[in-house]
């Protein structure tokens, strides 16, 4: 637990969250502005920077973390059709809180992966 961090509130009850999915390790919960139909964030419980932090840190958790986005895109309905995991790193990907979490987006076709 991060005392000023947005997710560890968030994980300690503190903030509420629309939750889809949870493990003993892991949470899912709405995005608070979501981009598309379906737009869930799944982040671990334990406090980790970024996806490339949790990676070197507690590669098994990571796999953990993906399984439970899998778990989350079978829940939207997404499978099917397809969609996008994405983990936003430091200043040029555009992470704005330091808490690693998969945005799992779904629901429409989601255009190029990246703005030109
Ligand atoms: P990122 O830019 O990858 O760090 O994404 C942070 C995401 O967290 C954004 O998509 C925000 O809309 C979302 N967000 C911020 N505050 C909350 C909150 N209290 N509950 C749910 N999602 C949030
Ligand atoms: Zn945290």
């Amino acid at each position: 637990m991060t005392n000023d961090c947005l997710f560890c509130r968030i994980v300690a009850g503190e903030i509420p969250a629309t939750v889809v999915h949870k493990t003993d390790e892991t949470l899912a919960f709405r995005d608070i502005g979501p981009k598309a139909p379906s737009h869930v964030l799944v982040i671990p419980k334990a406090h980790h920077v970024d996806v490339a932090s949790l990676a070197q840190a507690d590669p098994a958790l990571a796999g953990r973390l993906l399984a439970a986005c899998a778990a989350v895109a079978d829940a939207e309905g997404l499978r099917e059709d397809g969609f996008r995991v994405i983990f936003n790193v430091g200043a040029f990907g555009g992470q704005e809180v330091f808490h690693v979490h998969a945005h799992v987006v779904g629901g429409r076709p989601l255009g190029p992966m990246v703005a030109a």
